[in-house]
């Protein structure tokens, strides 16, 4: 009991000795991406996901255009808020990466810990090397064949390591929803938090786009935290683009752009 609990310390301080030593790395950048002085960049690194020849394919005929409309996204929804920048992110396309490791299945908190300075010790590995300066935020983005009824593994962002993992489908026709997923995983690493609960429904009122819209449903946007279109009570519709979401006020004020007292 007692060995296992000195074990169990261990791990701890040995995990918060490496988070320190992390951080003191990102300490600055975050102070830098929290501000919204000048733009953020934000680089997309592609992963292949699988053997099959036509999602290599897929991922060797991506260019930065295909990301350009998160940052037309964005600075869309700053400008909503008045954030005083015209381009609040740049994003580029980076050299194809290996698939992230995957998070351990029902790790407790230090379980996630170790392997979140696993992820970024690989992160760190994988661009090593790799000439010009780091960007503000990694998303490695791997891409997936598009096979009818199968889910993806759970993409996340982490915001202390300013890296996303985001899942999606190699095909053009589902670039608009995969568009949506990288925006969500790149706001987690700019602090926003989920704003759906267990059945992917959006939680009210925070996760939806226009909260005070009567009636309420159906909804004409989803909140990107949110994640969904909620078209009824029971319904939420995944978006199929950008141009059907909407940056609510939660969000906004949690990545640190000016939100008005009592605005909504
Ligand atoms: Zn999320």
């Amino acid at each position: 009991m007692a060995r296992g609990n000195a074990i169990r310390i261990l791990r701890q301080v040995t995990v918060a000795t490496l988070a320190a030593a992390f951080a003191g790395g990102t300490l600055l950048g975050n102070v830098r991406v929290a501000a919204w002085e000048e733009p953020l960049w934000v680089t997309v690194y592609p992963a292949v996901a699988g053997e099959r020849a036509a999602t290599a394919e897929f991922v060797d005929r991506l260019t930065a255009a295909d990301f350009e409309p998160i940052a037309a996204f964005v600075a869309r929804e700053a400008q909503r808020y008045g954030l005083p920048l015209d381009r609040p992110i740049r994003i580029e396309l980076g050299d194809a990466a290996a698939v992230p490791p995957a998070p351990p299945v029902g790790a407790g908190p230090v379980g996630i810990a170790w392997w979140s300075l696993r992820l970024r010790f690989w992160a760190w590995r994988q661009l090593s090397g790799r000439p010009g300066p780091a960007p503000d935020i990694r998303l490695f983005t791997v891409f997936h064949d598009p096979i009818e009824g199968v889910a993806l593994p759970h993409s996340l962002g982490l915001e202390k390591a300013r890296i996303g993992i985001a899942h999606v489908f190699a095909s053009r026709r589902m670039q608009g929803s995969n568009r949506v997923v990288i925006t969500h995983e790149l706001l987690h690493t700019l602090g926003a938090t989920d704003k759906y609960g267990p059945d992917n429904l959006p939680r009210y009122p925070d996760g939806y786009a226009e909260p005070a819209r009567r009636p309420l449903y159906p909804q004409r946007y989803a909140e990107i935290m949110g994640g969904r279109i909620p078209v009824s009570a029971e319904r939420a519709d995944i978006p199929r683009s950008l141009r059907q979401v909407r940056i609510g006020p939660l969000t906004a004020q949690e990545i640190n752009w000016p939100v008005a007292d009592g605005g909504g």
